[in-house]
């Protein structure tokens, strides 16, 4: 059985948790800060904080830019549901822009059409890894005085061209930026997430609430000689990393550059071998982004039936997924003010995620291919038999 992903961990991982384990210090402490540390220069942003997970970071990264009650946030529908959730832990409400007309990203001028009196901010995804327009938003969100925020949950290692130079994605092109360490990312710490950003005030704040709003951090009173007492000052939340996914994070922070290259490799092998099979639309790179492949994502010809080829790819061996989901075709958000979404709509129907994972063999992907192509000339019997 050919599994969707696997995360890559190793030894040094195993034994790096261990050595927490062993050091008597077990929560958000010296490991934290130095990972932290270490994730703030591989992006290239002068402040990271790390958090629970994802979800939790993106409510910190838009509380800390002001998003509350009665205010609207322009989203993605086309995106795992937390995106949205975390706009809604705000008290503030998702509104879903559609996706772009090639790829999966954002379409500019959707949430320029969605801008009204309650917008506060954007949260713009880099789905599947793929960073999307930030110049486009930027330049979007200063005409109208938004805030904006990436969900770069995916993008760990992820690059975008700015001023002809390549920049990764957190180094900071928005406001704030919220990374996922989920076993489905390119990067894990089982659960964990980080929130980079060149505001050392949206840093402070992040901090603050990360941890109940207390005044003075753990590490802090520890290695002070002076008794120091914390206040509590505003109402915070539990949302602190652990040492010990700290100490994994570090190592699989090591691995990043490494496990980005292999990932690109595999992903190129797919896109020549998938400009054979007639119909395909295999996803794309634009000349300023260079995507980490998180997922690699194919449309199928119209034709076919999606869910028939991932069940015969399955009975084959071969694990997919369907593509991104479509939020406000879920029971929370059926509801929420948005964009025509027809793309967004489409892609959720007629995509699948093929496997691609580190350590993942040529003889793997070949594997892969022929049951694609097996699955497909099932799923669409006439037209291949008429030699179309
Ligand atoms: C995975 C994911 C999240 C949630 O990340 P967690 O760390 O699991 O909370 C949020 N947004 C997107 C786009 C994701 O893919």
């Amino acid at each position: 059985m050919i599994p969707i992903t696997k995360p890559f961990v190793g030894n040094e991982e195993a034994e790096a948790a261990a050595a927490v384990v062993r050091s008597g210090w077990l929560t958000q402490g010296p490991q934290v800060a130095a990972f932290e540390t270490e994730f703030a220069a591989f992006v290239g942003a002068p402040h990271a904080c790390a958090v629970s997970n994802c979800t939790t970071a993106l409510h910190l990264a838009l509380l800390a830019v002001g998003v509350g009650p009665g205010h609207e946030v322009i989203t993605v529908s086309h995106s795992f549901i937390a995106t949205a959730n975390a706009i809604h832990m705000c008290g503030a409400e998702p509104v879903f822009a559609d996706i772009e007309a090639e790829g999966f990203n954002i379409d500019v001028a959707s949430v320029e059409r969605l801008i009204g009196p309650r917008t506060v901010a954007i949260l713009c995804v880099h789905q599947i890894g793929m960073p999307c327009d930030l110049a486009g938003l930027g330049v979007l969100a200063a005409k109208h005085g938004l805030k904006l925020v990436e969900d770069a949950a995916c993008a760990s290692g992820a690059e975008v061209m700015v001023d002809d130079n390549w920049a990764k994605i957190g180094s900071p092109h928005s406001d704030a930026a919220c990374f996922s360490f989920h076993p489905r990312k390119v990067i894990t710490t089982g659960e964990g997430g980080m929130v980079t950003t060149r505001d050392p005030a949206i840093d402070a704040r992040c901090r603050l609430l990360r941890q109940h709003g207390m005044s003075l951090s753990d590490l802090l009173r520890h290695a002070s000689n002076r008794i120091l007492t914390e206040t509590y000052d505003v109402p915070g939340f539990n949302y602190r990393m652990t040492d010990m996914q700290a100490a994994v994070g570090r190592e699989q922070l090591k691995r990043l550059p490494a496990i980005v290259a292999e990932r690109r490799a595999i992903a190129a092998r797919y896109t020549q071998r998938l400009a054979e099979v007639a119909g395909v639309i295999a996803p794309q790179e634009p000349a300023w982004a260079r995507s980490n492949w998180q997922s690699y994502c194919i449309g199928l010809p119209p034709d076919a039936d999606r869910d028939s080829v991932m069940q015969a790819m399955l009975d084959g061996g071969v694990a997919t997924r369907r593509a991104v989901m479509a939020s406000h075709k879920e029971a929370p958000w059926a509801q929420a003010r948005r964009d025509a979404l027809p793309r967004t709509e489409a892609v959720r129907d007629s995509h699948l995620l093929l496997p691609l994972f580190n350590g993942m063999t040529e003889a793997e992907q070949t594997t892969v291919i022929d049951a694609f192509e097996e699955a497909l000339s099932e799923a669409q019997p006439f037209s291949r038999a008429m030699g179309a």
